[in-house]
This record gives C-alpha cells, structure tokens and sequence, in this order.
C-alpha cells in the first residue's frame, strides 16, 4: 500500500513531515531514499516540527545519529545517516540520549540496510525531476518533488495514510 504526493516547494515538503508526524510514535521506524539534494532532510525537518522536538534538524552526515529529545509529551526524534552506517543494531550502539524504542528513527539512505531488521517500517521516497540543465544548480535545486510513501508491516495495517496527511493542493 502506498501514497504519493506531489510537492511543489519545500514548504510543502516540510509540511508533509509536519502531518506524517501526527500518525508517528515511539518505536517507529521511517526509512528515506533519495538521491542527493532530492529534499531528504527538509522532510526530516518538518516531521521535527510535527513532533516538538528540541534542536535544529540538519544533515546528519559526518555525525552518524543525533537525537533531538522532545519538548513535550511525544516521543523523541533520532535522525540517522545510513550512509555511514553498516546497521540499524550500530545506532543502538550509539550513546544518544535517546532510545530508539522511546524515539521515531528517521534513516537517510536507509535502503537496503534496515529491511532485514525491522518488519513495520514507513518506507519514503523522495524523487526530484531529472533534466537540469547542466551547470546550472539553481534549475538542478527547483522543481516539483514527488514523495511515495509505502506503509510495511503489521503496524501500518489500518493505517489510512492518505487521509491523516490529506493531499498537498488541500493544505
Ligand atoms: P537531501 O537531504 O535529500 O540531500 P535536502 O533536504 O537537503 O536534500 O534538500 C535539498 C534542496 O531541495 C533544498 O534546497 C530544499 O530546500 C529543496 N527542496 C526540498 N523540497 C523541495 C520541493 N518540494 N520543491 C523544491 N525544492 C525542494
Ligand atoms: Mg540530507
């Protein structure tokens, strides 16, 4: 089972995270793929936002986890660079602050490297158009993401996904 939405700019991309934020809790496990400056962390930002979690979110490259602690009654936020990282057992391994059975684990580059250890997972792809002109990083930067989200796992069973988050021209 999967959404997709069609994002125009990044406010919407962080709006997305806001709302996907509503149906996260603790032990929750989302998994973003995406090439390079597809919009990845921008929509870790918003479900920060979504969450009320303490710090700025930022690319977690060069710093394999950082767990942002929640202000309020929600479960904290551990943001993970996948890329650096042989496994999810590894982050666990971690001295965070956070636990990741009391956190929502967003992994960047995640794929094909949790599959084998979770079975409920959000699995995110965040899309940029291609065809850029080359040179030219400002067209390479805008354009319409398109993000699909495939619910896997007993957990997301029932989940209506694309009701709780609602579609982006209704925002
Ligand atoms: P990643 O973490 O995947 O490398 P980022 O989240 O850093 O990517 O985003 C890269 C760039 O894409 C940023 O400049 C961001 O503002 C922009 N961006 C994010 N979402 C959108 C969107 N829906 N439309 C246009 N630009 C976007
Ligand atoms: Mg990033």
């Amino acid at each position: 089972m999967s959404t997709t939405w069609q994002l125009p700019d990044p406010e919407a991309t962080r709006e997305l995270g806001r709302r996907l934020a509503g149906v996260l809790r603790a032990g929750d496990l989302v998994v973003l793929t995406g090439d390079l400056g597809a919009g990845k962390t921008t929509l870790t930002q918003g479900i920060g936002t979504g969450l009320g979690v303490r710090g700025q979110v930022a690319s977690p490259t060069f710093i394999i986890a950082r767990s942002h602690p929640s202000l309020g009654q929600g479960p904290d936020l551990v943001h993970v660079d996948a890329y650096r990282l042989g496994s999810l057992a590894e982050v666990d391994a971690l001295d965070l602050d956070s636990s990741l059975e009391d956190s929502v684990t967003v992994v960047e580059w995640g794929e094909g490297m949790v599959e084998d250890l979770t079975e409920d997972r959000l699995e995110i792809s965040v899309a940029r158009p291609r065809g850029g002109l080359a040179g030219q990083d400002e067209v390479a930067d805008a354009g319409t993401r398109t993000v699909t989200v495939r619910a896997v796992g007993p957990r997301w069973e029932g989940v209506d996904l694309a009701s709780a988050v609602g579609r982006a021209d209704a925002w």
